[in-house]
């Protein structure tokens, strides 16, 4: 592979090697289906269980609220999908936001030709969800609200505790798409007195494929895959042993060496912040408030973000325009637009995520490519 800078963390992260060598054994050796009976297959079973308790350490739960799922897309179809067909005085009313993810937003427009009545908040042009705006949607007709913790584009974080209680004060349950923050920052679901979350380890150094629900005690979802016994009757399929393993591994070392991760990480910020600040690029860093460490949505007056990101990519850097792109406002994502950002800079965004791994010289490299590329194309 030749030498490349990745710069794209909140896509994918590099999987854990302790993660990878916890895995291993599972793959090869203790490879027995946990659901038999024989003595082979107890050392899975085992592993799943110890597994189940790290995560559920990990984010403050109980081990029996930890569900585990294909990863942060099935999670957050079950939430919503089953979350509303949960009986509430006829209740039939979804309250989201504009900039989810589209695991939540293209659920909802399925529910929506189900007959669903969905209701879209927007974020302000800092990328917050207002409490004051969650309290102006919800009505008596609201059963679930599912508002991201952190946006994947532009990182910022919402205040997910205060809409939680606003939407239990009003009778709704309240679900939240963590996939960018477990592993990342702290997260203490009791604390947030959230209802559902959603998780993805890939996100977090862990294999692809696997990913959770938390799911509060006395919050009864129905399946949303059918088939065998497995996760108490809740998801069944054989459980993918080798990735759930690998998945709690990447996991307890990330929330283990979380604020060592963070200083890191924010100290290659701000070098990278510096260096675009000492050029004379045209730019701003959007988000505002508490964003996640290493992520950075930049705009470029009168760039376009694809070629920028091309451009890169000839140099051997890999960063990220945010989402795919819809059809009609085709350079500018639907978080940028919820952000109501200006157009001649929403056209020049790209998403620069860095992780643990990243080191000061590659962001150096980074910000000087792109400084050079910016300048260029001026
Ligand atoms: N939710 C958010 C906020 C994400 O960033 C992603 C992945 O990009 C997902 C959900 C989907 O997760 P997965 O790739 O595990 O299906």
């Amino acid at each position: 592979m030749k030498n490349i800078i990745y710069a794209d963390n909140a896509a994918t992260t590099k999987l854990d090697i302790d993660a990878f060598r916890a895995m291993k054994p599972f793959l090869l050796e203790d490879f027995s289906n946990p659901s038999q009976v024989y003595s082979f297959s107890r050392s899975s079973k085992n592993a799943i269980k110890t597994a189940r308790s790290i995560i559920a350490d990990c984010i403050g739960a109980s081990p029996e609220e930890i569900y585990f799922t294909s990863g942060g897309t099935e999670s957050d179809n079950w939430a919503i999908k089953k979350a509303i067909s949960l009986k509430n005085g006829g209740k039939n009313g979804i309250i989201t936001s504009t900039f989810e993810h589209h695991a939540i937003l293209n659920t909802c427009e399925a529910l929506a030709d189900e007959g669903h009545s969905i209701t879209y908040i927007n974020p302000d042009k800092n990328g917050i969800i207002k409490p004051r705006t969650m309290k102006d949607g919800i009505g008596l007709q609201t059963h679930i609200v599912s508002v991201m913790m952190a946006n994947n584009e532009i990182g910022t974080i919402q205040p997910v505790e205060e809409l939680a209680q606003i939407a239990h004060e009003n009778g709704a349950l309240f679900h939240t798409d963590a996939v960018q923050c477990i592993g990342h920052i702290p997260v203490d679901v009791k604390k947030l007195n959230v209802d559902m979350l959603s998780a993805s380890a890939h996100k977090f150094n862990g294999p692809k494929g696997i990913g959770f629900l938390y799911l509060k005690n006395g919050v009864e979802l129905s399946p949303l895959i059918h088939g065998g016994s497995q996760e108490n009757m809740h998801r069944a399929g054989t459980e993918n042993v080798a990735s759930i393993i690998g998945m709690a591994i990447a996991l307890k070392n990330n929330n283990d060496d979380m604020y060592k991760n963070i200083i890191h990480i924010k100290e290659l910020e701000k070098c990278f912040i510096s260096k675009l600040n000492d050029s004379n690029v045209d730019y701003i860093r959007n988000g505002g408030g508490d964003i996640l460490p290493g992520l950075i949505s930049l705009s470029f007056n009168g760039q376009d973000g694809e070629a920028l990101l091309h451009m890169l990519d000839l140099q051997g850097i890999c960063v990220s325009t945010g989402s795919a792109c819809d059809g009609v406002n085709k350079n500018i994502s639907h978080v940028i637009k919820a952000i109501s950002l200006n157009e001649e800079y929403a056209k020049g965004t790209i998403r620069v995520s860095l992780g643990k791994n990243n080191t000061y010289d590659e962001v150096k490299e980074i910000a000087k490519k792109l400084i050079t590329i910016v300048q260029y194309r001026t």
